[in-house]
């Protein structure tokens, strides 16, 4: 706890003292590094909490200043689009909760995770995709990174061999979520990682769902960690933000990149995102709890037909979840037995406890029909073709008491 209780006396407008990181290398608990981790002892105006620094611009002494500024003598902010304290103390915070030594925070996840392609990836390049994704991050690639020359070659999720077989010499990264939007599906992510040392090319994993407390990707040595902190991170269904973890030389050129394209955080988002990180790990032990108390329910309910969730045995992915996971999570999908879309979407408006909206990881709790929600325009044999099924529906399981949520599931059910 040394760390912790050493004071730094730093009270300046700037804190950018070692004494940030320290946290992280010190082995301390997780819940401490969510409160602590990032923040200056002694703060602006003796303030406990870090505040909000409404500015666009910032101030030099004089022109000396401006020049030692340039020359890297002294570490300061320069303008809003660059960063602010607000954002260089929530980057400092989940860089230490993904054990990486940098992390950049952007507006959303997607502005992130097109942040971080559009800073690696040039004309004639190609990007190795595994087939179960964020819908949107499938289109971003195939519509628009196809204009810039890029190509994505997407394969069976979990499918080592055909991610092998799909790289060649202008392959530069290899992408994949675990666990898997909407299926749940995990990758054995030491596997994933070793294809990707073999072929010299990058991984990126998009931790969403897993988040830094049930699984931190960098400790297996991936290059690269994605969370849409619009989830679980800020966990309040109040914001926006998304975020890249590595380590500091690769994501140099990924951050200046965002300093022009521009997908910043106000410090008032910012400020919300470090107020929700304070109870990460407790939130994150309630999802986790909830999310396997409810699975279980359901497995044994018979309008239930199917459940995907990775600490059920029945689940595919169940023993390489069990392998790199310490929970797994809110997030549950489940299909109806003999049911069609509008019987599935009877059960959806018959809850009462989880409000029906996309999105998860808020303390409250969030259900729909992803077939509704996400892929009503498609056409059925491209749902199909995605696992997306009529009778599915996913529920994210917020941090309500879990016999209440069951309890509201059962009258849903039986309803
Ligand atoms: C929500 C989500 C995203 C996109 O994040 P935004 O913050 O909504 O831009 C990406 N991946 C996964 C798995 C998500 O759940």
């Amino acid at each position: 706890m040394s760390a912790i209780t050493r004071a730094t006396g730093d009270n300046s407008a700037n804190h950018h003292s070692a004494d940030r990181t320290k946290l992280q290398q010190d082995g301390i608990g997780f819940s401490t590094l969510s409160v602590h981790a990032g923040e200056a002892r002694q703060k602006n105006a003796d303030s406990i909490t870090d505040p909000i620094c409404c500015t666009s611009t910032y101030t030099f002494t004089n022109t000396q200043s401006i020049i030692d500024f340039i020359e890297q003598k002294q570490p300061r902010e320069e303008y809003g689009r660059y960063g602010n304290p607000n954002e260089k103390v929530v980057e400092a915070k989940l860089a230490a909760l993904d054990n990486a030594e940098e992390a950049i925070v952007y507006s959303s996840g997607m502005a992130a995770i097109v942040g971080l392609l559009m800073a690696k990836l040039s004309a004639g390049d190609e990007i190795v995709f595994f087939d179960e994704c964020y819908h949107r991050s499938r289109e971003f690639c195939y519509k628009h990174l196809a204009r810039f020359g890029v190509v994505t070659r997407t394969v069976k999720t979990g499918d080592m061999q055909a991610m092998e077989a799909a790289i060649n010499d202008r392959t530069k990264l290899l992408v994949s979520e675990s666990p898997t939007n909407p299926h749940l599906t995990c990758v054995d992510l030491e596997q994933f990682v070793a294809i990707g040392k073999a072929h010299e090319v990058e991984t990126l994993i998009d931790a969403t769902l897993a988040t830094p407390y049930n699984v931190r990707p960098i400790d297996y040595g991936v290059d690269y960690v994605w969370h849409s902190a619009t989830k679980y991170l800020g966990g309040h269904n109040d914001l926006l933000a998304g975020v890249i973890a590595g380590s500091k030389e690769k994501l140099d050129s990924v951050r200046h990149l965002r300093g022009i394209l521009g997908g910043i955080n106000s410090p008032h988002n910012l400020y919300l995102l470090e107020r929700g990180l304070k109870t990460f790990e407790l939130r994150m032990q309630r999802h986790n709890a909830n999310g396997q108390a409810i699975a279980e329910f359901l497995e044994q309910h018979p309008r239930v037909e199917k459940v995907y969730y990775p600490g059920l045995k029945s689940h595919p992915s169940h023993e390489v979840a069990k392998q790199f996971m310490k929970g797994f999570g809110g997030l549950i999908t489940f299909n109806v037995k003999d049911a069609d879309w509008r019987e599935t979407a009877n059960i959806i408006d018959a809850c009462k406890i989880p409000r029906i909206g996309p999105s998860l990881g808020g303390v409250e709790s969030l259900i729909e029909q992803p077939m509704v929600m996400s892929y009503f325009n498609y056409k059925p044999e491209d749902r199909q073709k995605f696992g997306i099924y009529d009778n599915m529906i996913r529920l994210a399981c917020g941090i309500e008491n879990t016999e209440d949520l069951i309890a509201d599931l059962a009258q849903a059910l039986e309803s």
